[in-house]
């Protein structure tokens, strides 16, 4: 399992602090500026060569806005996972896009990505309210989302993901719940998309967001309109048939992300890229968010420089297996729970409906209580609950 993280925006979006670097289309250097960057990749995934990324077996360019690089980048990076043991086919090879590159790049662009392997597009909506869009600063408006979303859909992509965001102060819950059914009805075909990933609006230090927090110019959603919009978001997406399988994630029967879930299960991964953060045998590894010093180490053919680890405690691994599994639907093995948890907090955890036992899990029926998980009526709420018990 590979994660890519590609260090490129157009702009920066009033929300995120992803590391990232602006891309100008305006600057004539940039077509050398992103060949580097893919020579300094390929030099990382070459570092790699032998060393064994995990069971799952899927590939993730996420960023960053991976749509901004043309094909020819991504000619060389799989090209060079190929040459040095990472190829395909993979049994899931997402790309991260924003609207406005898909329009901008066309059909053309997309069905060329689907030459290289690519099988599931997720891209950044975030909101069908223009004037939210401006406010976050997104570069497309409602109608290119659309237009994107029927790009897509005409080339041929299988499996297609929405991003959306909730709970921001200004979003009405009526403008929210006419968002989630713009979502549902972007496919001119009429079909569903597969997937639907929403998350709540958080303030991440660094941000233009905190900035704008710290001066007082804008003030974050309360609690109970978050918790609003959290049911809306459940309750209509569950009336259009998608399985709640992660706490911001949705998927129609047989759409679960490969990857996502991989992460949630604790799985092994290679991370690769500035800024990528990955985790093999025990220990987390990354590399600093600076695409120059990563260039740099690459020409020097040395990324001890850029990159750093740390060995996760039996503690740590206990606890990120306990956080990640009850965020989501299949929730964690009853019997580790049992043995990491203190029984006090379990009990009363089970008592109180904060946890609930496994019916379903992966498609199969399992026997009820081998798994727990945090009802979907509660996962908002996850946090405290898994503080209780760890
Ligand atoms: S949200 Fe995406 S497009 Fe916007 S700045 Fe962050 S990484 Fe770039």
């Amino acid at each position: 399992m590979i994660y890519i993280h590609i260090p490129f925006c157009r702009s920066f979006c009033t929300y995120c602090d992803f590391y990232s670097e602006i891309a100008s289309r305006c600057c004539k250097d940039e077509q050398s500026r992103f060949e580097r960057f893919a020579s300094a990749l390929s030099a990382e995934i070459a570092s790699y060569a032998g060393v064994e990324a995990g069971s799952v077996n899927t590939l993730y360019i996420g960023g960053g806005t991976p749509s901004v690089l043309p094909l020819s980048v991504f000619e060389r990076v799989v090209g060079a996972l190929r040459d040095h043991g990472f190829g395909g086919p993979y049994d899931e090879f997402t790309v991260e896009v924003n609207p406005d590159d898909i329009v901008e790049k066309g059909e053309a662009y997309v069905e060329g990505l689907l030459r290289l392997g690519v099988n599931r597009i997720s891209m950044g909506v975030q909101s069908f309210d223009d004037e939210i869009l401006r406010w976050m600063n997104r570069r497309h408006d409602s109608a290119a989302a659309r237009e994107a979303y029927a790009i897509l859909e005409r080339a041929g992509v299988p499996d297609i993901s929405v991003d959306l965001i909730f709970g921001l102060s200004q979003l009405s819950d009526m403008q929210w719940r006419s968002t989630l059914r713009q979502a549902l009805e972007i496919s001119p075909s009429g079909a569903l998309p597969a997937h639907i990933s929403s998350y709540q609006l958080s303030v991440e230090p660094g941000s233009a967001l905190a900035s704008l927090v710290d001066r007082g110019v804008w003030t974050e959603a309360s609690d109970e309109m978050c918790a609003r919009q959290y049911d809306i978001l459940c309750s209509e997406l569950r009336s259009a048939g998608y399985e709640h399988y992660e706490i911001s994630n949705f998927a129609l029967p047989g759409h679960r992300a490969r990857h996502n879930s991989a992460y949630w299960n604790h799985s092994q991964y290679l991370g690769l890229g500035p800024g990528a953060h990955g985790f093999l045998d025990g220990r987390r590894f990354w590399n600093n968010p600076s695409l120059d010093s990563y260039v740099q180490a690459a020409a020097e053919g040395d990324f001890s420089t850029v990159r750093g680890s740390e060995d996760l405690t039996s503690e740590q691994v206990v606890l990120e297996r306990v956080m990640l599994g009850l965020r989501t639907s299949d929730g964690v093995d009853a019997d580790f729970l049992r043995t990491h948890c203190a029984a006090p907090a379990l009990a009363s955890a089970l008592a109180a409906g904060d946890l609930v036992p496994v019916a379903i899990a992966s498609g199969n029926i399992v026997p009820v209580g081998t798994r727990f998980r945090i009802p979907e009526s509660r996962f908002f709420v996850s946090d405290t609950i898994i503080a209780e018990l760890i």
